[in-house]
């Protein structure tokens, strides 16, 4: 499972996938996203995983919060989010193609959806509490790895402890062995990886792996991870085709790279909410 070589990410990873789409586009025509997560103690995961949608370009992004309340807190100003009723999870034919499960506690509630979603979403972006959720549990695992002989893409997205929970080793021996790890759990669970941290590595099964040269330890900030893959979503919704592990692994080189590159030149700690606003400027285009 070592991996012999692997490309360097730059910046031509990013400009295949800069805006603008065409002058007939309209927000049907840019994709759904459905963002799954954010239970008591992390709605901001899902905010910040929505909101980064929007800006990397998806037509419509639905945020569905589990154990959801009306007696909270209002939800943070973020008029372009629609939200989408916990209530439908019961009725997975209602579900969307396209569907990110990001930071959401690691309760029951994450568990109960992930094995329809497994089972039937086209595309999957997991993270956080959704990977530690199929770590824990043999069958899960076992319906991620179907997925890619049944023409459904996968992409996970773990930080090294994350990544470490998966295949059962120590994160010291996953940083240990960086790139020997992100191949070994592409292989295992049959899916693209973006294993994050500094110099994220990107692999999918049967793809030379790559590493990315953007970032600094100024991405090192809460959040951070929620607005990578939201921004992932929000690429891949607007290129609904994308679906072989090609075409993963293109795309989520394309956001570590854009992710990274919003961080060029600064020092200080990020808010992860700036960091979108950061990712969404990078859309303009660059003097000739
Ligand atoms: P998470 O741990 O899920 O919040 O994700 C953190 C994000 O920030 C990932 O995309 C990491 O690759 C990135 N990141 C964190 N620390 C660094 C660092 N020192 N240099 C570059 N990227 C980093
Ligand atoms: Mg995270």
């Amino acid at each position: 499972t070592q991996a012999a070589d692997a490309w360097l990410n730059s910046n031509a990873d990013l400009r295949d996938w800069q805006m603008p789409g065409s002058h007939s586009s309209h927000k049907g025509s840019q994709g759904d996203l459905l963002v799954i997560g954010g239970a008591p103690g992390m709605r901001g995961a899902a905010w910040l995983a929505g909101s980064a949608g929007l800006g990397a370009g998806a037509g419509r992004v639905y945020v569905c919060l589990l154990e959801d309340s009306e007696k909270e807190a209002p939800w943070p100003p973020r008029p372009e989010l629609m939200r989408w009723p916990e209530a439908r999870l019961a009725s997975p034919e209602h579900w969307q193609d396209l569907t990110l499960v990001c930071g959401c506690g690691g309760g029951a509630a994450v568990r109960g959806v992930l094995p329809a979603l497994l089972a039937r979403a086209a595309r999957l972006v997991l993270d956080a509490d959704a990977l530690n959720a199929i770590a824990a549990d043999p069958s899960l695992q076992a319906l991620l790895r179907q997925r890619a002989a049944q023409g459904l893409a996968s992409i996970l997205t773990p930080h090294p402890l994350e990544a470490a929970r998966l295949l059962g080793r120590s994160a010291a021996e996953v940083q240990a062995d960086r790139l020997g790890a992100a191949t070994a759990l592409g292989e295992q669970l049959q899916c693209t990886v973006i294993l994050k941290g500094s110099g994220s590595l990107i692999a999918s099964p049967g793809e030379l792996p790559a590493i990315n040269s953007s970032g600094n330890a100024a991405l090192a900030t809460p959040g951070s991870g929620d607005v990578l893959a939201g921004w992932l979503g929000g690429l891949w919704a607007r290129r609904p085709q994308a679906q072989t592990p090609a075409h993963a692994q293109a795309l989520a080189r394309s956001a570590a790279y854009w992710h990274g590159a919003a961080a060029q030149g600064l020092h200080g700690p990020l808010r992860a909410a700036d960091l979108i606003e950061r990712m969404h400027a990078l859309h303009a285009p660059r003097p000739a």
